[in-house]
C-alpha cells in the first residue's frame, strides 16, 4: 500500500485542509505515515506569515532534498502560504518539488479526487470547516491576501451538508473557518451571513458545540453578536484581533476602525454575552512604535483582560505594503522585550481568570488522551484535563475543576455527566 506523509505549519485553516489532503490521500488507498522516508507521496502546507515559519518550511525543503534525490520517483508537493502566483519562479527556486498549488485549491495532478467530499472517514470530534476563502482587506503587514487571493465563500447548502455528514460521522463540534469570517457571504448569490449560516447549523441535531474564527473589528456587527449570544449551540468564546492599543499604528496597519470602536464592541459582546471567554491578537515592535505607543497596547490589554493573547513580533513580509513602505526600525532586541512584556502581563491575567474556575463544574467536550489524561475543552475553549479509566472519546462530560493554571485546567470526572 502506497503512503502519504502531510507536514503543516501555521493557522488553523491550514490545518483543515491538510485534514482534508488526507482524507483525499486515503480515498485513493494511500495510508499516512509519521515518517517522511516511508511516503511515496509527500505534502508541506506552509506558512510564510511570519519570516520564522517561512525559515522552516524552506529548512523542511531543504532537509527532504537528499530524500528526493535518492528517489526521484517520491512526489513532492508544496501547498499554503508560500505558493503564490508565480510558481514558475517557484519551480526555479525549488526545482526537486514536483507539485506547487495554491492554500485551498483543489491538486489537480491526483485524479479522481472529490476535494468537496475530502472529509476524514474518522474525524475527530471537535473539527475545523472553512467557510471563507481569502481576505479582501490587505492590512499593511500581511501577506494573506496575495496568497490566499480575493475572498470567495462556500454556499450555506454546501456547508450545512458537509456538517452533517461530519456529524453523522461522529463529530460534536464545528469551528467555522476563515481569515475573516465576518466578511462570510457577501459574494454569494443571496447575500447571506455568518448569523444566517449559524442559525441554519444550529438546527442540526446530534451537533453540541458551534464556534467561528477569525474576527475582523470592523465588520463584526450586532446582529452576529445578538446570534451567538441567542442560539444554544454557539459557545461562549470569540477572537478578535485588535493588533494596536494606538490609533497610529492601526492607521499604518490599515486596520479600518479605531480603539474607541474595538473597545465599544468588547463592552457589547460582555454585555450580551456575560460568560464569554475572549482572545485577541496583538503585534509589537511594528515600524517606528514608540515606547508611549506601546505602552497604550499594554494598557489596553490590561484593562480589557483577555483570555488569551497571542502575540508576535513584526516582521516584514516582502510584497505587503508595510515591507515596501515603511522602515522595520525596532531593533530585533527592543521586540523581543516588548513581546515578553506582554506575554508576562498575559500570563498574570490569564491566571487570575482561570483560577475564578476552581471548584466549580465545566462542561467539557473530550477531545481525546494525552500523556494518559483525558483531554478536552470547556464551551469557553478552556483547555481541560483528567484522569479515568472509561472510555470518553467524543463524549461531553461534567468536570469538577480541582487546579487551574494560565494554560490549562485540571479537574475530575462527576458522576452525572451527560453524554
Ligand atoms: S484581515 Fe488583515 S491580517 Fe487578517 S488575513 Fe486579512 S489582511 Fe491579513
Amino acid at each position: 500500500m502506497p503512503h502519504y506523509y502531510i507536514w503543516t505549519i501555521g493557522c488553523q485553516m491550514n490545518k483543515a485542509e491538510s485534514e482534508r489532503l488526507s482524507s483525499l490521500f486515503e480515498q485513493q488507498g494511500y495510508q499516512a505515515t509519521a515518517a517522511a522516508e516511508e511516503a511515496d507521496i509527500i505534502v508541506l502546507n506552509s506558512c510564510v506569515v511570519r519570516q520564522s515559519a517561512e525559515n522552516r518550511v524552506i529548512n523542511k525543503l531543504n532537509a527532504l532534498k537528499s530524500l528526493k534525490r535518492s528517489r526521484p520517483s517520491l512526489t513532492l508537493a508544496v501547498t499554503g502560504c508560500l505558493v503564490n502566483s508565480d510558481t514558475e519562479q517557484l519551480k526555479k527556486t525549488f526545482p526537486l518539488v514536483d507539485h506547487f498549488f495554491k492554500p485551498g485549491d483543489y491538486p489537480q495532478w491526483l485524479e479522481k479526487a472529490e476535494w468537496e467530499q475530502a472529509l476524514l472517514q474518522h474525524p475527530s470530534p471537535s473539527v475545523y470547516v472553512p467557510i471563507i476563502q481569502g481576505c479582501d482587506n490587505f492590512c499593511s503587514y500581511c501577506i494573506v491576501p496575495y496568497r490566499r487571493g480575493r475572498e470567495r465563500s462556500r454556499p450555506v447548502a454546501e456547508i450545512t451538508g458537509e456538517v452533517r455528514e461530519l456529524v453523522y460521522r461522529g463529530v460534536k463540534e464545528v469551528t467555522l473557518l476563515g481569515q475573516n469570517v465576518d466578511s462570510y457571504g457577501h459574494d454569494l448569490p443571496d447575500k447571506p451571513d455568518l448569523a444566517d449560516l449559524l442559525n441554519e447549523l444550529n438546527t442540526i441535531d446530534g451537533l453540541a458545540r458551534l464556534r467561528f474564527l477569525t474576527n475582523h473589528p470592523k465588520d463584526m456587527n450586532t446582529k452576529l453578536i445578538e446570534t451567538a449570544a441567542y442560539l444554544d449551540k454557539v459557545c461562549e468564546q470569540i477572537s478578535l484581533p485588535v493588533q494596536s492599543g494606538n490609533n497610529d499604528i492601526l492607521k499604518a496597519m490599515r486596520r479600518g476602525y479605531i480603539v474607541e470602536h474595538y473597545c465599544r464592541l468588547i463592552t457589547e459582546i460582555r454585555h450580551k454575552i456575560p460568560e464569554v471567554a475572549l482572545s485577541t491578537d496583538v503585534i509589537v515592535g511594528f515600524p517606528s512604535e514608540s515606547e508611549e505607543q506601546f505602552q497604550q497596547t499594554f494598557d489596553l490589554l490590561s484593562e480589557l483582560k483577555f483570555d488569551t493573547v497571542h502575540v508576535a513580533a513584526y516582521s516584514p513580509r516582502p510584497g505587503t505594503i508595510a515591507a515596501k513602505e515603511l522602515e522595520d526600525n525596532i531593533p530585533a532586541a527592543e521586540k523581543k522585550r516588548r513581546l515578553n512584556i506582554i506575554e508576562q502581563l498575559q500570563e498574570s491575567i490569564a491566571a487570575e481568570i482561570n483560577a475564578q474556575l476552581l471548584g466549580t463544574t465545566v462542561e467539557v467536550l473530550v477531545e481525546g488522551k494525552k500523556n494518559g489524561k483525558w483531554q478536552g475543552r470547556t464551551r469557553s475553549g478552556k483547555l481541560v484535563f483528567f484522569s479515568d479509566k472509561g472510555d470518553y472519546l467524543g463524549q461531553l462530560v461534567n468536570i469538577r475543576i480541582e487546579k487551574t493554571s494560565p494554560w490549562s485546567l485540571k479537574g475530575r470526572i462527576e458522576l452525572s455527566s451527560m453524554n
